[in-house]
């Protein structure tokens, strides 16, 4: 089961990120979030996502979640 990060609510589907739809659209806005998701979607696809923590700036940049701005996505 999948729990958003920010809320802790219960996500119910089978997205990459472990963010809801309210904390990602507040943190980034509707668009850039939806955004995002495909963006992770794709990575898990391709067995490329990273174990553990993953982080996308403002922008929705995915990166490290050491760097400045980072905000966590899983
Ligand atoms: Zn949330």
């Amino acid at each position: 089961m999948n729990k958003c990060v920010y809320c802790k609510q219960i996500i119910n589907d089978e997205r990459a990120v472990s963010v809801c739809d309210g904390c990602g659209h507040r943190v980034w806005g509707e668009k850039m979030f939806n955004a995002i998701k495909q963006n992770m979607d794709n990575a898990k696809q391709k067995g490329d996502l990273n174990q553990g923590s993953v982080c996308a700036d403002l922008k929705g940049n995915v990166k490290s979640c050491e760097e400045k701005g980072a905000l966590r996505l899983i």
